[in-house]
């Protein structure tokens, strides 16, 4: 599956991000106030990850008076399902289950996660196949040293 056309965001502009997200409309001073508390940012820095946003097209711009307004020009929802999409898209399709499960067991989880996460797999028992392909391409495939299979590349 060929990369979609949308920017990486690194680990600073996701924090940029979530100020812009959780306050709609922000100044870059607003933003540093929070960043400055959490991450010990300088203003230059703050406004260095906002220009890279603006660059990459995740944060639209607006002058009022002799201020810039920021506001963000992609949902957090999408960013998410990105990002999501991303993890995936860097292992082999086999290892997707067992990468979930590590997930799982990393995460400190309230009863109504479980049970949304029992009502996930009670629908994907359903769907549920005997093996999943290998999806990597001849180079990438450590099936062989993870599963002692030979894939059919
Ligand atoms: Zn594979
Ligand atoms: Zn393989």
């Amino acid at each position: 599956m060929p990369n979609e056309e949308k920017p990486e965001i690194t680990d600073s502009e996701w924090e940029v991000m979530r100020v812009v997200w959780a306050l709609g409309e922000v100044t870059s001073k607003e933003i540093n106030q929070v960043l400055q508390d959490k991450k010990e940012w300088k203003p230059a820095t703050t406004k260095t990850f906002i220009g890279r946003l603006v660059k990459k097209g995740m944060l639209q711009t607006e002058k009022s008076g002799n201020r810039f307004i920021y506001t963000a020009a992609v949902s957090e929802e999408e960013s998410l399902k990105t990002l999501k999409a991303g993890l995936f898209h860097h292992i082999c399709s086999r290892a997707v289950g067992k990468t979930i499960a590590d997930l799982i067991q990393e995460a400190t989880l309230s009863h109504a996660d479980i049970a949304l996460l029992e009502d996930a797999l009670q629908t994907k028992k359903k769907d549920a196949v005997d093996e999943v392909a290998c999806n990597c391409v001849p180079g990438q495939c450590t099936c062989r040293k993870d599963h002692g299979k030979n894939c059919k590349h």
